[in-house]
């Protein structure tokens, strides 16, 4: 089982909305499990929201406080990846807004998104609950790398990333307000997400996604809103880039001992957390772990990243 199972309801709450800079506004987590960051971006002429919210029942919250923000103006969605908390909820603004995204998440959906359906609904009752009646839908509209979208006054800048947190990573940014809106590519106060599920899983990749993050980082946001998380300033991207890194580096150090992977990532693990003893989601260092031993020798990586997605596709 990838995660805990959620003791409590993954519920977006818009009643603690709040403007980053002029007409973006952000749905905070407040730390809930399974809750993502979510994004209004104004322009005169039309609203995109960024992520759905886990199932039908909080996209339809996510939906009613986006066309409030609207107050008539068109409405566009997009996600930032296919994971359920994301992009689970798309269905519901089928008849009141264009949906696009890269089309790597687009495949990311159809490959992977049935597969992560059934997964997440073993996780507890409460996240089983707000799965009932999903339906996973087709973007009306799909692109290759990147997308600009006038809203009115202001294009917003649709960017896939290139396979790092997951094969299909999008970040989208509003360049005249500095704001960047990460997925999960960032988490403000937790250990990075690696959906690191052999043999079902293992396209995240550490080593792309250390790229990704300095790209980002030379692009020189003000404002990062995060997958899960505070919104914070343009220094997280560093913050996380360097914790991969140091991940990586102590990963790779251990690698070639003949300690078995348990004994590296209990090593690992003690060092991350002593680095960082006030962040949660400690589980996932062991999976960053596991990534970052299949990357170290890329032959033979590839070849038992090619078997294990034999059978299971
Ligand atoms: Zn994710």
């Amino acid at each position: 089982m990838p995660f805990e199972p959620l003791t409590h309801d993954p519920v977006v709450d818009p009643g603690q909305a709040r403007e980053v800079a002029r007409d973006v506004v952000v749905l905070p987590n407040l730390g809930a499990g399974l809750v993502p960051n979510i994004g209004f971006i104004g322009g005169e002429h039309s609203v995109l929201v960024v992520d759905t919210g886990l199932g039908p029942r909080n996209a339809e919250k996510v939906l009613a406080f986006a066309a409030e923000q609207a107050r008539g103006r068109e409405l566009y969605l997009t996600t930032t990846h296919f994971h359920p908390e994301h992009a689970f909820g798309a269905q519901v603004f089928a008849d009141h807004a264009t949906y696009l995204v890269n089309r790597a998440q687009a495949a990311d959906l159809v490959h992977k998104g049935p597969s992560y359906l059934e997964m997440f609904r073993g996780l507890g009752a409460p996240v089983a609950r707000n799965l009932e009646g999903v339906e996973l839908v087709a973007p009306d509209v799909v692109y290759d790398k990147g997308y600009d979208l006038d809203l009115g006054g202001r294009v917003v800048r649709l960017e896939a990333t290139g396979r790092a947190h997951s094969k299909g990573d999008q970040v989208v940014t509003v360049p005249d307000a500095g704001v960047l809106f990460t997925g999960d590519l960032i988490e403000a106060g937790q250990f990075s997400i690696f959906p690191w599920f052999p043999p079902y899983d293992t396209d995240v990749s550490g080593s792309r996604w250390i790229e990704v993050l300095a790209r980002l980082a030379a692009a020189g946001p003000d404002i990062v809103v995060p997958g899960h998380g505070d919104v914070s300033g343009r220094r997280i991207l560093t913050d996380v880039r360097e914790y991969l890194e140091l991940l990586r580096d102590e990963t790779w150090k251990r690698r070639d001992s003949a300690l078995p992977e348990e004994t590296i990532a209990a090593e690992v693990e003690a060092r991350m957390i002593g680095r960082h003893p006030e962040w949660e989601g400690r589980d996932w260092i062991a999976k960053g772990v596991g990534c970052f031993c299949a990357e170290h020798s890329g032959h033979e990586a590839a070849s038992a990243g090619e078997a294990a997605e034999g059978p299971s596709a």
